[in-house]
């Protein structure tokens, strides 16, 4: 069974009800292509409204969860309060999250696992920064950031895995269709490996970083590919172009 071409969209914080409508006109009008698998990552307090909007054949995330079901965490949203408004995935592990946030492989992969013992399905993202492509490093660092995760989790049925390099990342400088397919299949090197051939064959990679509506179907042409994440343009109508990739 080949593996179904997976497409995100993380909004970031941005939108309100007026654009977010907006996107949700284009997204219904699409037309979207039915083999391909669409997730808007909405922001938390947005995520109940487009739930309750959006067109069948577009599912919802959540761009963070914390790792308990409730208590005193503050600002945070768990898993099962994603459930309960019926939201099935979550993107964790964002460069952002773990930039500007200062999360670990360690609390990213906790979350993850919590994740996904939830219920929730997870698209887990993992980079290496231009400084540690410049220094060679981009094999350790993506690999010791899925280590990380695996070191916690036996399934992965549920996981997305997005490639997503950190100086790709809303500068406009995507990655070549050839760089990202050599890190896609080093990943998936590195997972049957270390996690198992099966993990390997079946799970979806996502690339993430600048993909537009001109560059997206070169780099869907890569076999390792199975899908994207997508930033900025997924504000835009040029969204429905990028699922409509392969
Ligand atoms: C992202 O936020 O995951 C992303 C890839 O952003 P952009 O497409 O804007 O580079």
């Amino acid at each position: 069974m080949g593996r179904k071409f997976v497409v995100g969209g993380n909004w970031k914080m941005n939108g309100n009800k007026a654009q977010i409508s907006d996107i949700l006109k284009f997204l219904e009008a699409g037309p979207l292509n039915p083999e391909t698998e669409v997730i808007v990552g909405v922001p938390a307090i947005y995520l109940d409204y487009v739930k309750s909007n959006a067109p069948a054949n577009v599912q919802v995330a959540a761009q963070n969860c914390y790792k308990a079901d409730k208590g005193a965490f503050t600002g945070e949203i768990s898993p099962a309060m994603l459930k309960d408004i019926k939201v099935n995935w979550v993107i964790l592990g964002h460069s952002e999250r773990r930039q500007l946030f200062k999360e670990t492989d360690e609390l990213i992969a906790e979350k993850v696992a919590f994740a996904l013992e939830s219920g929730l399905k997870v698209i887990a993202c993992i980079g290496e920064t231009l400084e540690e492509r410049e220094a060679g490093k981009t094999e350790e660092v993506v690999f010791r950031q899925i280590k990380a995760i695996a070191d916690k989790i036996k399934d992965w049925s549920n996981v997305v895995i997005a490639y997503e390099p950190v100086w790709a990342i809303g500068t406009g400088k995507t990655a070549t269709p050839q760089q990202a397919q050599d890190v896609h299949k080093s990943l998936r090197e590195y997972i049957s490996q270390n996690i198992s051939p099966e993990v390997a064959q079946s799970i979806r990679i996502q690339y993430g970083g600048s993909v537009t509506g001109a560059n997206c179907k070169e780099l869907g042409t890569q076999s390792d590919i199975d899908g994207f994440l997508v930033g900025g343009a997924s504000l835009k109508p040029e969204f429905v172009n990028i699922v409509n990739a392969k």
